[in-house]
């Protein structure tokens, strides 16, 4: 990404219309918080009320830009949304995919004609969009990955199989990265991005059974011959991963956003229980063996927390460096959130693995964010190459 002659500002507090968001946005999710995700997860139902209630207000589409009916606001907003959601333990893996990846691709990639059909949903909150880039064999490696567009009838045929995908039981469409051609002298797939409807024929899906009790499921996905008009195809032909990369900044801002909201929201549960239960004489926060690690999370987060409001600027503002920040931040966001999630556990004894603190159901949310949707040795990898200038090791 090139320099701009803005200069991006690092706000260290947030800004008077950014507390109102969270206030807002706050508001409205302490009215669901995780008793509600459980209630869906138990009921296999997704979480509609939350989504519409959050729609309503337009804070789904916080950074689509207002021509396309979002609020024309940035990844700073929409990250503060993120935030105030994993706070009140009713985290929307969705809101990372959709207005994140997809509404950001969109923008910067969509024909006029995709924007109008797709991205003013995204802006409005009553469209979905799920991204599926992960394959069984292909892994990390998205330049290995094997699901095929081939060029048919003026058109695409896709055929291949996605993994991990999230949120498909909610989405209206998929952003789908397909190989449409091979570098002859590297080896590796020209990448081609489309969008393809949930409900295509030839496309079929299976549920993923996941440990996370998030409200969106994983699914595997199947392409058996799945025609796509031309103007699904997203940018340019053998453009996809160019297009993605724009989609993957907001993503890794939205995982760090939605850890650090639950990183918060365990630390003050903790805190709390550890200032009223006493056993021995005193409060078990009087113990620094409870205090100090309590303490050490919240520093980690704090950090993480700085390094994603950077990211956001960077963003935001289209600086250099935003790619770097944004992968620190999700790599900082996401131990930092375990820590705090473990150390809460820790905290509340026995308490911790009972059901109906939470804190058991909010363990495999964070720890997934070590692993997705890039995982922290990728991230080192990145930073080292990238970073440091080390020698790529794969
Ligand atoms: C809950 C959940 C939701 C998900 N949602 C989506 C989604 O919506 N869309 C989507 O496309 N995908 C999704 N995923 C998939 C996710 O992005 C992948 O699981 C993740 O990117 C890791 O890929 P993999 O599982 O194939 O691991 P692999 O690539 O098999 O890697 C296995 C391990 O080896 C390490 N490794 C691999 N290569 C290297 C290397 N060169 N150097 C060092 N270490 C390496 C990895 O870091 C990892 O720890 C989701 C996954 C989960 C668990």
């Amino acid at each position: 990404m090139s320099a701009t002659l803005d200069t991006p500002t690092l706000a260290l507090v947030p800004s008077h219309e950014e507390t109102m968001l969270r206030e807002a946005v706050a508001g409205i999710a302490a009215g669901f918080g995780p008793a509600y995700i459980r209630d869906r997860v138990a009921a296999g139902e997704p979480p509609t009320e939350l989504w519409d209630a959050l729609a309503q207000h337009g804070y789904l589409g916080v950074n689509v830009p207002e021509d396309y009916e979002g609020g024309g606001r940035g990844m700073t907003e929409l990250a503060a949304v993120g935030e105030e959601l994993g706070r009140a333990g009713c985290p929307l893996l969705l809101l990372v995919v959709s207005p994140a990846i997809a509404g950001s691709v969109l923008a910067r990639h969509g024909t006029p004609d995709q924007k109008d059909r797709w991205l003013r949903g995204i802006g409005r909150g009553d469209l979905r969009v799920a991204f599926a880039v992960t394959e069984p064999d292909a892994g990390t490696n998205t330049h290995n990955l094997q699901t095929v567009a081939r060029r048919d009838n003026g058109g695409y045929v896709l055929r291949g199989t996605k993994t991990f995908i999230s949120g498909v039981e909610d989405a209206h469409a998929l952003l789908v990265v397909a190989r449409t051609g091979e570098n002859r002298q590297s080896g590796r797939g020209l990448l081609s991005l489309f969008i393809v409807d949930v409900d295509a024929a030839g496309l079929e899906r299976q549920p993923v059974p996941t440990a996370p009790r998030n409200a969106d499921q994983q699914w595997q996905l199947f392409f058996d011959d799945v025609a796509v008009d031309a103007d699904r195809l997203i940018g340019v032909e053998h453009g996809g991963l160019a297009a993605v990369f724009d989609g993957l900044n907001p993503e890794r801002i939205m995982t760090a956003a939605l850890a650090i909201g639950a990183g918060r929201r365990a630390l003050a549960q903790a805190a709390d229980y550890a200032r009223e239960r006493t056993v021995w004489n005193a409060p078990i926060g009087t113990h620094q063996g409870i205090s100090h690690p309590l303490a050490e999370a919240k520093i980690e987060l704090e950090l993480a927390a700085l390094m994603m409001r950077k990211a956001c600027a960077l963003y935001d503002a289209g600086a250099r460096g935003a790619g770097e920040a944004s992968n620190m931040a999700k790599f900082a966001a996401a131990d930092a959130a375990v820590h705090c999630v473990d150390r809460a556990i820790q905290t509340h004894g026995g308490n911790g693995l009972a059901l109906e603190y939470g804190l058991a159901d909010m363990w495999w949310g964070v720890r997934t964010m070590k692993i997705a949707p890039v995982s922290r040795e990728m991230v080192l990898n990145y930073v080292a190459e990238h970073s440091l200038g080390l020698p790529r090791s794969y």
